[in-house]
């Protein structure tokens, strides 16, 4: 029999269904918090705001994250901005203007219910930060200024110079701060969970590595609540800290949660193009710069051949001569279209010969209009670190004069191309973000939950912050207002024995393989193999090659790794090992994702399956709903489960970026 997935969505029209949700969920009595314990894993901005929220409700946390402070978690590098409806700018937004544009920028694959709710706090959020003092970007009069942002065309995205991610961070922490201070929240810094313990069916601890002695240790809780981030690091070369890795959400899907929509992968369009062969990561130019700069690459195919044999310069391209393809294709929402969109428009004219550096993978963006309109002072408080990002790594300086042809000053262009961003898969929640691991939670980036194929810019915080300090702390209590009754099981149990037993047989493999090759040249091959048959555009033929290439890696891994030293104290090459292990779980995952879904939508785009035009094609009537993937045991298929979306509110249609 078909497995049944219970989402948990309450009754009644989208709108209502969260305060319905709230008028009959169970509170647990105030008294009984005092005995509730929770882990939760992750101090980003999910992590981190859940862990300070849960304190200050009373329940007692757990809170573990691999760096040595929170501060440094990923989250701090996010830079454009995040989502609210507040209408600020007058301009027409709503509540429901932020819903329905999320999941017309999802490619209708989000579920409706799950969307409204995250759309309705979100301006809650905003109220939470500015009282924790974040220093949002204000307007001359006080008012908190707003800026867009990809797939909208009203002004919703608050914003702190480049630096949004790092404020933000700073007010989660010092509310988790608060909390560790009164001894609600216990924090522990370099610790890695390497393992979740099921008891009785249910999430009761994990197992974490001390990562500075190398020690395993236990805890054990009422519930578990991972707040890992994604899987972006599976391709080796992101935008992605180098700290990002899986394997806390994979070791999840190994015990038994569904792992949603792995396929649903984020290449965002204005990354720094890659360079070389000797890099490890590669730099976001954010979004917002799409909001004053302009994206284009050469009408004519000689000019796009001098610009990559270097004998041409972009600033000595006269005006009638650019193609600024986006403003051509899509005139409604120009350069601002969702990121997949541009993503594949960049892609297409670099396949056509188009591209204009010397690798022929770059388009470029450039402020000479904005600049010549708004001033340099402008430009620069709007991007001032941005600018300064750029030219630390190109040697380039977007703000500097370079040409004047015909009485208009041009300014020297960013080169950027499409990179891995951000993964819109994760593990499977139900409306309550509960795993189908009984007492397993999962908020932020390592859930699937509300950005369906594609997500919007300036989303994933809004989503991170609207988990953890506005939804999971009300659904989790739920599931713990049972707890209640229970005692806590104990660190001594069989469970955790065997937990323990596995993690450290797997440390010692890892390290007794004695091969000959260091993890990344293995993670650097996979991302190769990745980026060519799981990456922008995917065909039924590349992705079984790309399946078969990952097997044989991933058996040269298990028999030729060489990982120095040994368990005991700091190694970085093992958890680093540790980490590739789980990329290649996760790699399959995604192609085996990709090929079940014989369709084109948001992130994930089929060649077989496009428009005349080169537009992504759905497939409605076969592939609407969530694909959710049980573990099947090491270099087996997993099992796909589907879960159906309703809509009721939105009508399901083609995307429609040009009018
Ligand atoms: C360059 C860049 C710019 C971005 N800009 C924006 C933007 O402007 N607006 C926007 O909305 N989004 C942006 N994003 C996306 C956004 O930053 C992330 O999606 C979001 O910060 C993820 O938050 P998180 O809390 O889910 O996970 P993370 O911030 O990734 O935190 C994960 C936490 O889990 C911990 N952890 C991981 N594994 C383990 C383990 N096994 N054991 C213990 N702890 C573990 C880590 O230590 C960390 O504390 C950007 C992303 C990038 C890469």
């Amino acid at each position: 029999m078909a497995k049944v997935i219970d989402s948990k969505i309450p009754a009644g029209p989208v709108p209502e269904k969260w305060k319905e949700y709230k008028a009959h969920q169970r509170l647990v009595n105030p008294k009984n918090k005092l005995k509730l314990d929770v882990i939760v894993v992750g101090t980003g901005l999910a992590g981190a705001s859940a862990a300070a929220s849960l304190g200050e409700m009373g329940f007692n946390v757990i809170n573990l994250c691999i760096q040595d402070s929170p501060r440094r978690a990923h989250s701090i590098a996010a830079q454009g901005g995040i989502n609210a409806a507040k209408c600020y700018q007058n301009d027409g937004d709503s509540v429901y203007r932020l819903f329905y544009d999320t999941v017309k920028g999802g490619d209708y694959r989000a579920r409706e219910a799950n969307v409204y709710r995250l759309a309705e706090v979100s301006n809650n959020i905003i109220d939470q930060c500015v009282a924790q003092g974040v220093p949002f970007a204000r307007e001359y009069g006080g008012m908190l200024a707003n800026r867009s942002f990809g797939g909208a065309q009203v002004s919703r995205t608050f914003y702190a110079k480049g630096q949004t991610g790092q404020q933000l961070l700073l007010g989660a922490y010092s509310s988790l701060s608060c909390q560790v201070k009164a001894g609600k929240v216990k924090l522990y810094t370099r610790y890695e969970m390497e393992d979740v313990v099921i008891v009785d069916g249910r999430a009761r601890g994990i197992i974490a590595k001390n990562l500075i002695t190398g020690e395993l240790e236990r805890f054990s809780a009422n519930a578990v609540v991972i707040a890992t981030g994604g899987y972006g690091n599976t391709y080796f070369l992101s935008t992605n800290a180098m700290g990002c890795n899986c394997t806390a959400a994979v070791q999840c899907y190994r015990k038994g949660a569904y792992f949603a929509n792995p396929s649903y992968v984020q290449i965002h369009p204005t990354c720094i193009p890659v360079h070389g062969d000797k890099q490890s990561k590669l730099t976001l130019m954010s979004e917002s710069l799409r909001n004053d700069g302009r994206i284009w690459v050469p009408k004519k195919l000689e000019d796009a051949k001098k610009l990559q044999a270097g004998t041409l310069q972009g600033w000595e391209i006269p005006e009638e001569d650019r193609d600024y393809y986006l403003e051509r294709r899509y005139p409604a929402f120009g350069n601002l279209v969702p990121r997949d969109v541009a993503s594949r428009a960049a892609k297409e004219r670099c396949d056509k010969g188009f591209g204009v550096n010397n690798t022929g993978l770059a388009v470029f963006l450039d402020f000479s209009e904005s600049i010549n309109r708004l001033g340099i002072d402008v430009i620069m408080q709007r991007y001032g670190n941005l600018f300064e990002m750029y030219e630390e790594i190109t040697d380039v300086f977007p703000g500097d004069v370079a040409n004047t042809i015909n009485g208009v000053t041009y300014y020297k262009p960013m080169m950027i191309y499409p990179a891995i961003h951000y993964t819109m898969g994760g593990i499977w929640v139900d409306y309550e973000l509960q795993t189908s691991i009984p007492g397993l939670f999962a908020i932020g980036e390592c859930n699937f939950s509300d950005h369906g194929a594609n997500r919007l810019g300036a989303s994933a915080l809004m989503q991170g912050l609207a988990d953890g300090y506005f939804v999971l702390p009300y659904t989790i209590q739920n599931y713990l207002a049972d707890q209640a009754i229970w005692a806590k099981v104990g660190t001594d149990r069989p469970e955790f024995d065997e937990a323990e037993k596995a993690v450290n047989a797997e440390i010692d493999r890892l390290i007794n393989i004695k091969g000959k090759r260091s993890v990344d040249s293995i993670h650097k091959e996979l991302g190769h193999i990745m980026w060519e048959y799981v990456g922008m555009g995917r065909t039924a033929e590349g992705l079984k090659t790309g399946l078969k290439k990952m097997h044989e890696l991933e058996k040269e891994f298990d028999t030729n790794l060489f990982v120095p030293g040994t368990k005991e104290g700091l190694n970085i090459e093992l958890d680093k090992a540790i980490h590739l292990r789980d990329f290649f779980t996760m790699g399959q995952l995604v192609a085996f994702d990709a090929l079940s879904r014989n369709e084109s939508c948001g992130g994930h785009f089929r060649e077989e399956y496009q428009t005349e035009e080169g537009e992504a094609k759905r497939d409605d009537e076969n592939y609407f709903y969530v694909g959710c993937w049980e573990y099947k045991g090491k270099g087996n298929e997993p099992e796909l489960i589907k879960e159906p979306l309703e809509y009721e509110a939105i009508k399901v249609q083609t995307r429609n970026y040009k009018n």
